[in-house]
């Protein structure tokens, strides 16, 4: 209901008044005295007109009175308040509860339905949703559009736009209404029809209408005042004032960002093909960034594999006996004039250095930084006596592969005697077997998950050097095949020293026969072939010669078993190679003792950096043992990595870093565009602005409408653009394999993506903010003005 009805009978006490309101326009050097000491009080209610030739003043003075725009001097008081102190809130919220608009243009929100227009108001000052739909049917009803209340403003007469354009005025139930020229735009039926509607609604609140037509003006109004030159020169019921109690409080409106956001997207929606347009251009930045940045990824990765791949063929490598490159010559001799001959080593034996690995340093290495390189191999020289049950008897064989029926292929008896042979992978610091999952594929059988498990190791063609079988006691001929079958399973034993030798009267040594009794001793250790490797990689052919690969840790195992054995400790303690009875001493007889598996040294250490900068930092800590020591301490290392190949991704990055630095651009571009389509935006919708104000609308509110346009367009650009992105990855990665070989190289992150998206939209926001602000800041008379 509305309270209105109240007001009749308190009629008489001062609604508003006018006091000494002057107005001026400056425009260049004129000044147009569009208010000039406008003195007048109006009754709470009353049906007033007025009349006045166009340039009057008339607009001016409903602007005025509505707030929507600023006296220059004087004072308008509103319900015995004086408005002199007014702040804008205290104006947003005036024109929001009190007052009521209606235009002659009609000023309908185009992209918003009837009931929406109505609604808005309400939606500003924060009605429930429940509310505002009944005031909102109930306003329609009365301004008799009952049937029409579900249509769009395009699809109504003039008559009936200027019905929900009051409706929309009288919906919050303000004390106020003032129309300017309402039936300006209709023709004189439908004007009688609403200026019968204003009269019946001035029955429970003060209207001010501007009209200029004197006709309608006498039918329907109590009082009429006429207007000239920004003054009244007539008024036919004046009201004399008197001063009231001060008894006007105001509610503060405030607009959701959620009512922007639906505001922004329905008048979106309404432009749809545009909007398509505009997130496509800018979202032309977004798939430039989105896509270098997919592509760099996956050069990334391929850069790393590739450099992995490399170090897993070429570890760093720190030898019992090294060479070093740094004592190498490196000009040519010239002639000698000299008449004497100089004694000389050589340069390669100089080059030749002794490292001395001990305990020491192989804390030091221990020491490294696991997080550089997970696996570290150690290959030691020692034996593993080997026997194997071939067809029902047990026979010595040996991980070699070399020939079995050349005689003197091993250069020396002892080699011939021992069971060393075979690739030795490691065991990673962690425990786990990630050397070998990283790099071999088990095409056959499973990875090791112990140090008795073993594995057979084949070429890419799944071929195996024959002497690998034949030395594990097959009798195999040329290309003969096997199944994995045959060879999965297979039994190798490892007998320890004192089971393996026997000692002679003589002192000297000799390997006892094969034998069941030895393949049962409690001490021999039982070697399974557990899994068929093939190397990753198709380009670097691996660490591992085909053939059987067993790890580092079964080396080790053996050397804690016969460390102590009575072979070893014979030899230690003798100058004679105890298996031949020959003369031995210094490095031969240390060699000896390590193959019998007397030191825990390893002959070798290898080093897997995972890539080529922790190859660097590995390096530089190497280095740093051998600061302040004497040449002979020093230890020498091989980088064979660093020899076969100069790949860094030094010159990815910078190509990456150049084209990030264009897609910035356009990203920029795209920024500015959003930015002008932002200040079309905010151009075209002026007159909205202006309605929006007069509704009560904050400054804030504004800038939140377009600010939420601009977080849609943003969002929908960044959606759009990296899902272009995404698909063009699909053409670009078969051009890139046609081209290179490689297969999906670009791979876009999902972060990334999720990440542009977030760009886009704050990079859209920014450059749409300015012209939101500028939106805010219009004058909401000029606005309204605007055609
Ligand atoms: P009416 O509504 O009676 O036709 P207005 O109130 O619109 O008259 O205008 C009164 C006078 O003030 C006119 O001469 C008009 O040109 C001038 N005027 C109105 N708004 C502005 C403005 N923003 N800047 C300069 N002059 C203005
Ligand atoms: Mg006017």
């Amino acid at each position: 209901m509305y309270h209105g009805i109240d007001n009749v009978q308190t009629k008489g006490i001062v609604m508003l008044e006018l006091k000494n309101i002057k107005k001026y326009y400056h425009v260049g050097d004129t000044i147009t005295k569009a208010l000039d000491d406008v003195s007048v009080a109006f009754r709470q209610q009353e049906f007033v007109a007025i009349l006045g030739p166009s340039g009057s003043g008339k607009t001016t003075l409903l602007n005025m009175i509505g707030g929507l725009d600023r006296y220059d001097s004087g004072d308008l008081i509103i319900e015995g308040k004086s408005t002199k102190t007014f702040k804008d809130a205290d104006w947003d919220a005036y024109r929001n509860n009190s007052i009521g608009f209606i235009f002659q243009s009609y000023n309908l929100i185009g992209h918003l339905s009837i009931m929406d227009n109505v609604e808005m108001g309400m939606t500003l000052s924060g009605v429930s949703k429940a509310e505002k739909r009944k005031r909102t049917e109930d306003a329609l009803i009365r301004v008799g559009l009952k049937e029409h209340m579900h249509k769009q403003p395009n699809q109504l007469s003039g008559g009936q736009m200027q019905r929900v354009a009051i409706a929309r005025a009288i919906a919050n139930d303000p004390e106020i209404l003032l129309a300017d020229e309402p039936t300006g735009a209709l023709d004189s039926e439908t004007s009688e029809e609403i200026m019968q509607l204003i009269k019946d609604l001035s029955k429970e609140r003060l209207v001010i209408m501007v009209t200029h037509n004197p006709q309608l003006a006498k039918q329907y109004a109590d009082r009429i005042i006429n207007f000239a030159d920004g003054k009244i020169i007539d008024d036919s019921n004046p009201y004399s004032e008197h001063e009231a109690d001060d008894h006007f409080t105001l509610k503060r409106t405030k607009m959701s960002f959620w009512t922007a956001l639906k505001l922004s997207f329905t008048n979106i929606k309404t432009k749809k093909g545009r909007t398509f347009l505009t997130m496509f251009a800018s979202s032309i930045g977004i798939i430039s960034v989105a896509i270098v940045l997919a592509l760099s990824t996956g050069f990334q990765s391929q850069i790393d594999k590739t450099e992995a791949e490399t170090l897993a063929q070429y570890p760093i490598t720190i030898a019992q006996q090294g060479t070093d490159t740094s004592t190498r010559p490196t000009q040519e001799k010239g002639f000698s004039k000299s008449k004497e001959i100089t004694a000389q080593t050589s340069a390669s034996d100089k080059a030749q250095h002794v490292n001395k690995i001990d305990q020491d340093y192989l804390d030091y290495i221990n020491g490294l930084n696991k997080k550089l390189a997970k696996n570290i191999s150690y290959t030691y020289t020692t034996g593993l006596n080997l026997i194997r049950n071939v067809d029902g008897t047990y026979k010595t064989v040996k991980f070699s592969n070399s020939n079995p029926d050349r005689t003197g292929a091993d250069s020396s008896a002892m080699m011939a005697t021992l069971g060393v042979g075979g690739s030795v992978y490691p065991v990673d610091r962690y425990g786990k077997q990630s050397y070998l999952k990283e790099n071999y594929k088990a095409i056959a059988g499973r990875y090791p998950t112990k140090a008795t498990d073993v594995v057979l190791v084949v070429n890419r063609d799944n071929t195996i050097n024959i002497n690998s079988l034949k030395n594990l006691g097959f009798t195999v001929k040329e290309n003969q095949k096997y199944t994995f079958k045959d060879l999965l399973g297979q039994q190798i034993k490892v007998v320890a020293n004192d089971d393996y030798y026997q000692k002679l009267p003589t002192g000297n040594f000799l390997p006892k026969k094969a034998s069941a009794a030895m393949a049962d001793s409690k001490n021999t250790k039982t070697l399974t072939i557990v899994g068929v490797m093939r190397v990753k990689s198709k380009k670097s052919d691996g660490m591992l010669a085909p053939g059987i690969a067993y790890s580092d840790q079964l080396s080790r195992q053996v050397i804690a078993q016969n460390e102590n054995s009575a072979i070893v400790k014979a030899q230690k303690s003798s100058d004679t190679n105890v298996l031949t009875g020959e003369a031995t001493s210094g490095t031969a007889k240390k060699t000896l003792i390590g193959y019998l598996g007397g030191s825990k040294i390893p002959a070798a250490i290898q080093i897997y950096p995972n890539n080529f900068d922790d190859k660097d930092k590995i390096l530089k800590y190497l280095d740093k043992y051998n600061k302040g020591k004497s040449k002979a301490n020093k230890i020498i290392y091989t980088d064979l990595a660093g020899t076969v190949s100069n790949l860094t991704g030094g010159l990815m990055s910078a190509i990456t870093y150049v084209l990030v630095a264009f897609a910035g651009i356009s990203l920029v571009t795209s920024m500015i565009m959003i930015a002008i389509i932002t200040y079309t935006s905010v151009l075209e919708r002026t007159k909205e602005i202006g309605v929006l104000k007069a509704l009560g609308a904050r400054k804030k509110d504004i800038t939140r409408v377009f600010d939420a346009e601009t977080v849609i367009l943003g969002v929908g650009a960044g959606v759009l653009g990296v899902f272009i992105a995404w698909l063009a990855t699909f053409p670009i990665n078969v051009i890139l394999y046609n081209i290179t070989d490689l297969a999906n190289v670009s791979h876009l992150n999902p972060v990334h993506g999720v990440i542009l998206i977030v760009i886009s939209t704050i990079l859209t926001v920014l450059g749409g903010h300015i012209p939101a602000r500028m939106a805010a800041k219009k004058d909401a008379a000029i606005a309204l003005r605007t055609e």
